[in-house]
């Protein structure tokens, strides 16, 4: 049995398996360890997945999307041309095409995942990102969060005994986790996070600052524009540590351009890196630390490549953080040692692992306030509780005859339940009686796959009531479940033999567009001259003009920087 591990980035996904007592980095079709999380449909009506649909953003933008990481747990939907799609079904096509790549690689089948998500993910998020894998016809045997898979691929491989932070600032999330080793024991201490700050965050800043320098405004700018200059933005920002840049770009038609330097860059991004401070604190003060007991600071997500969050984390806890593994594989690396220890290796067999309950989880409960009832939130499981979990609270009933008491579960830290995350409700019936004569035992178990269990049991009769968190208000029925699986299987797919042609033909068109003069010219030729390849079907002419089209291509990506 092989457990296919799965790191679903709201930018790049990545996938690897444990084989031979070591992780084994799966490539997809490109001969890539990394997939965009894009897709798009292509001229044919056929799904493209990854790098083919990624250099499409700019020529395409209608066909073709991203960042839907960000929308999982929500019933928005996405339309790419007359299509719509949820974040589960764009994100089940991601796995579909991570399986794929690793059945091809590894030559067998792979019905089995261990998928990632963010520490701060809820229930919804959580449930979604299960749904996906199955909707990939991947069985989810667990979910695991990020931080702690990036822990397990740094304590497995230094085996440090202490207590430290995880900071992961990828795309579009941050994440910081406390965990503590000891005797070969990891445990997470607590974990907080900003779902909404992101390296994606440090372009649409530069995108900002190079506009409002011209006195320009976002809404000047048409979306193939826009998309333009945050591409460039993007590729400034991965030199941002080289010499001074210049960035061209146009607005509604006219050419402008601006000079980007670190300085001016760490200047655009200071908004951002004060906003890491806060979720870093409040995770260590839940942990019942301080920022001088933390013993090591470790950096993952692509973003953290950039200097100035190094620095800023840095300077928050005053010593110089680790990244010794690459943080774009970090997390898949972990998620495949967790792969392992599922498959019972042996060479694992002393890493134990736990887990905590992200956000809290409690009941709408009434409480007299001056002779008045209001509701109010009562928490059952308290967030960064050590998982798995089972709690118990008694409630009592507020009226005389009452013959029914609904327990309406939220997940949140709000003092009042409309204010938090509604996950769903039970109902019980008790005995007729005076009003706090009556009570309900309500049990919460919480298990390392986020999945809650709610039992409640009626004091006086004994009777009991179960209910899994199942009907929260952006999760599958079964029946949409089905639906979705079957309009997924409608779809046409790219087939994966011509999948480098099609990523190589998306990237000349997009350079066609960005070029001029002569320029586009010579992209033009090679477009056509790779065209006239692939049209005599030879398989060792296209594989040798595959490279050189890619070089050439890759000489004009670099020039536009000249
Ligand atoms: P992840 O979600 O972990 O894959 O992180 C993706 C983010 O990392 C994107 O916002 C990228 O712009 C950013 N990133 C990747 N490489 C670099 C780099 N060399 N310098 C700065 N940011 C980078």
């Amino acid at each position: 049995m092989t457990i296919l591990a799965i790191d679903l980035g709201t930018t790049n996904s990545a996938c690897a398996v444990w084989r031979d007592n070591d992780v084994v980095f799966i490539p997809n079709k490109l001969g890539e360890f990394l997939t965009p999380s894009v897709v798009g449909i292509d001229d044919k009506g056929e799904i493209l997945v990854g790098q083919g649909a990624k250099e499409r953003l700019i020529t395409h933008p209608n066909m073709t999307v991203a960042v839907f990481k960000r929308l999982m747990g929500t019933s928005h939907k996405v339309a790419i041309h007359k299509t719509s799609f949820t974040a589960v079904e764009l994100s089940s096509l991601v796995i579909k095409s991570l399986k794929e790549d690793a059945e091809a690689f590894l030559n067998s089948t792979i019905d089995e995942a261990v998928i990632s998500v963010p520490a701060y993910f809820n229930d919804n998020q959580r449930y979604a990102t299960k749904k996906a894998g199955e909707l990939a016809g991947l069985r989810v045997g667990r979910l695991i969060n990020e931080p702690t898979a990036a822990a397990m691929a740094y304590g497995l491989h230094e085996k440090k005994e202490g207590i430290f932070v995880i900071v992961d600032l990828g795309g579009g999330t941050l994440d910081v986790t406390v965990l503590e080793f000891f005797e070969g024991v990891m445990q997470v201490h607590a974990s907080a996070g900003d779902n909404y700050l992101g390296g994606e965050d440090f372009v649409e800043a530069m995108v900002d600052a190079a506009l409002k320098a011209h006195g320009l405004k976002r809404a000047d700018m048409t979306p193939e524009e826009t998309h333009q200059l945050s591409m460039k933005m993007e590729t400034a920002k991965r030199r941002i540590s080289g010499p001074e840049q210049l960035v061209s770009y146009t607005v509604a038609g006219t050419s402008y351009s601006s000079k980007i330097d670190t300085e001016w860059f760490n200047r655009t991004a200071t908004p951002l890196l004060i906003r890491i401070q806060k979720p870093v604190e409040s995770a260590v003060r839940d942990a019942g630390l301080s920022l001088t007991e933390i013993d090591e600071v470790v950096l993952v997500g692509g973003a953290t490549r950039l200097s100035v969050v190094r620095s800023a984390v840095g300077r928050i806890f005053k010593k110089l953080p680790a990244c010794t593994i690459d943080p774009d594989f970090a997390i898949v690396k972990g998620g495949a040692v967790q792969a392992g220890l599922v498959q019972k290796s042996a060479a694992l067999d002393d890493l134990v692992l736990t887990d905590v309950c992200p956000f809290t989880l409690g009941v709408d409960a009434v409480d007299e306030v001056n002779g008045q009832f209001v509701e109010v939130f009562s928490p059952i499981i308290e967030r960064n509780t050590t998982v798995p979990v089972s709690r118990v609270s008694r409630y009592y009933t507020v009226q005389d005859n009452q013959t029914e008491i609904v327990t309406r579960v939220f997940q949140g830290e709000h003092r009042k339940p409309s204010k938090n995350v509604y996950l769903g409700s039970l109902r019980s019936s008790v005995p007729r009686n005076k009003a706090h004569q009556e009570a309900i035992d309500v049990r919460f178990s919480y298990d390392m796959n986020g999945i809650l269990d709610v039992d409640v049991t009626v004091v006086s009769t004994g009777r009991t009531y179960n209910k899994v968190i199942k009907n929260s208000p952006a999760s599958l029925s079964d029946d949409e479940f089905n639906k979705s699986l079957e309009r997924l299987q409608k779809l046409k797919f790219h087939p994966r033999e011509s999948e480098r042609n099609r990523a190589l033909m998306a990237r000349g068109e997009r350079l066609f567009e960005t070029a001029l003069g002569e320029e586009r010219s010579a992209i033009a030729a090679l477009i056509s001259g790779f065209e006239a390849v692939l049209n005599r079907q030879n398989a060792m002419e296209i594989s040798k003009a595959q490279e050189e089209f890619e070089q050439a291509l890759e000489q004009f990506d670099l020039e536009e920087w000249h």
